[in-house]
C-alpha cells in the first residue's frame, strides 16, 4: 500500500508503542491519590509537562492534557472567551482553520453574542494580513490563526502578526500548531497559546494539548475533581500523557532533515501537477511541503479517491475531518472563490518515509485515471 494521508493521522513509531505498552501496565495508579505509588506517578507526569515545554523551548508556559487539537481549540476559544468577555467582546480567526476553531468560534457568536470576525485569505491560502491588521482593535480579545493549513499547508506568517497583536496588550495569541509541529521550524515562543493533537506526529490518538502562558486563566470546560490546573477534570491518563513528552521531542529530530526529504516528494508531484493543467489545478503554493491540495478539472474528486484507493493508494478529500459531507471545503472556497474547485479538491500529505517511487506510482496512477475515467463533467 501507499500511504498519503499523514496529514489525517501518522502510523505509530516502534518506539512510542513500545514504551506505551510498558506504561500502560507500569503506571496503572490514579495520579491524584495520596499515597506513594500516585505522588510518584504525579510526579512523572509533571516532569512529562517540563519536558513538553522545553521541546517547545516555551517560556512561562503550562500544558493542559487533552484528547488532541479539537478539544484544546475548544477549551482555548471557549475557555478564554468566557473568562476573559469582560475585556471585549471580539474574536479574530481566519477563514483558513480548522472546523474545531471555525465551528467553536461560530457556536460563540451564535450562542454567546461573540464578535467574531473571519479574516479571508489570499490565492495562496494564507491569512490576509492587511485585513487582520485593520481588524485588530481595543475591543480584540482573542486572535487565533492557524501555522500550517491542514488542507492547503499555506504557512501563515505567525512573526508578523504577532507584532500587530502586542500592541493591543489584552488579546491572546492563539495558533493551532498541529500540521505545522515536528515539520516547519516555528518560534512557538511568539504564541500565548498553541493547540496540537500527537497522532499527526507518530503518536497516539486521543492525545494532545493546550500549551499556554502561566499567566492566562481560562474558564473550565469540565467540572469535577479539579485535574489539570481545574481546566480539565478526570482522571489523568497518566500514560498517554507521559508518553506525548517522547512524541513530541521525537518530532523535532531530524526537523531539517525530513523538510529536505519531504521537499523532493513534494516538487516531483506539484511539476506532475503543474504539467497538466488541462487535469489539475495546484491549490497549495509555496506552503509545507507536507501537504499538496489540488483541484480536479474535469473529475469528480470522491471517484478519484475510491479509485486510488482501489491500487491500495491512499489519500484524502479536503481534510479527513470534513471528507463525509459531500459539499464543498469553507477554506477552499475561501482560498480560491470558486465553489467547484473547493469541491472537487484531493489532498496528498507525506511523512518522511515515503519514498519518491510511491510519487512516481501516484503520478502514473494519477494520469492513467485522467484518461480512463469518463465520469467528469
Ligand atoms: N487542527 C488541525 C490543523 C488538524 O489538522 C486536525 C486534524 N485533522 C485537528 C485540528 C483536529 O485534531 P484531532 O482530530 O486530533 O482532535
Amino acid at each position: 500500500m501507499i500511504y498519503f494521508d499523514h496529514a489525517s493521522s501518522t502510523y505509530i513509531d516502534n518506539d512510542i508503542l513500545t514504551t506505551y505498552h510498558k506504561l500502560l501496565s507500569l503506571e496503572f495508579a490514579n495520579p491524584s491519590s495520596a499515597h506513594a505509588l500516585s505522588l510518584n506517578l504525579n510526579k512523572i507526569v509533571n516532569e512529562s509537562r517540563t519536558r513538553i515545554l522545553n521541546s517547545f523551548n516555551y517560556k512561562d508556559g503550562k500544558v493542559i492534557f487533552t484528547t488532541g487539537a479539537t478539544e484544546a481549540n475548544n477549551l482555548f476559544l471557549k475557555g478564554a472567551y468566557h473568562q476573559y468577555k469582560n475585556r471585549g467582546n471580539k474574536i479574530i480567526i481566519s477563514a483558513g482553520e480548522h472546523a474545531s476553531c471555525t465551528e467553536t468560534a461560530s457556536y460563540l457568536a451564535s450562542l454567546e453574542g461573540a464578535n467574531v470576525v473571519f479574516i479571508p485569505l489570499l490565492a495562496d491560502g494564507t491569512v490576509n494580513l492587511e485585513i487582520l491588521s485593520k481588524e485588530i482593535d481595543n475591543e480584540t480579545i482573542i486572535v487565533s490563526v492557524i501555522a500550517v493549513g491542514n488542507e492547503n499547508g499555506a504557512i501563515n506568517d505567525l512573526e508578523t502578526i504577532s507584532k500587530m497583536v502586542r500592541k493591543y496588550p489584552k488579546i491572546i495569541f492563539h495558533s493551532d500548531v498541529t500540521q505545522a509541529l515536528g515539520k516547519i521550524v516555528l518560534n512557538y515562543d511568539l504564541l500565548d497559546a498553541f493547540s496540537f493533537s500527537a497522532h499527526k506526529i507518530h503518536g497516539l490518538k486521543g492525545s494532545g494539548a493546550l500549551v499556554l502562558r502561566k499567566k492566562i486563566n481560562l474558564s473550565p470546560l469540565f467540572h469535577g475533581g479539579g485535574q489539570e490546573d481545574g481546566l480539565r477534570s478526570g482522571t489523568n491518563n497518566a500514560p498517554l500523557n507521559i508518553i506525548l513528552a517522547k512524541t513530541v521531542n521525537n518530532s523535532f529530530k531530524n526537523i531539517d532533515d525530513n523538510f529536505q526529504k519531504v521537499n523532493v516528494l513534494n516538487k516531483k508531484l506539484v511539476d506532475f501537477l503543474l504539467s497538466y493543467p488541462q487535469y489539475y489545478i495546484l491549490n497549495s503554493v509555496n506552503g509545507s511541503p507536507y501537504i499538496v491540495n489540488f483541484s480536479l478539472v474535469k473529475h469528480k474528486a470522491g471517484v478519484f479517491v475510491t479509485a486510488l484507493s482501489n491500487e491500495e493508494i491512499y489519500v484524502s478529500i479536503k481534510s479527513s475531518c470534513s471528507d463525509k459531507s459531500a459539499s464543498y471545503s469553507p477554506v477552499l472556497l475561501a482560498q480560491t472563490g470558486d465553489k467547484r474547485r473547493a469541491t472537487e479538491t484531493l489532498r496528498v500529505s507525506f511523512a518522511s518515509t515515503n519514498t519518491i517511487v510511491e510519487v512516481e506510482v501516484l503520478t502514473k496512477t494519477l494520469y492513467k485515471l485522467c484518461q480512463e475515467i469518463k465520469d467528469g463533467f
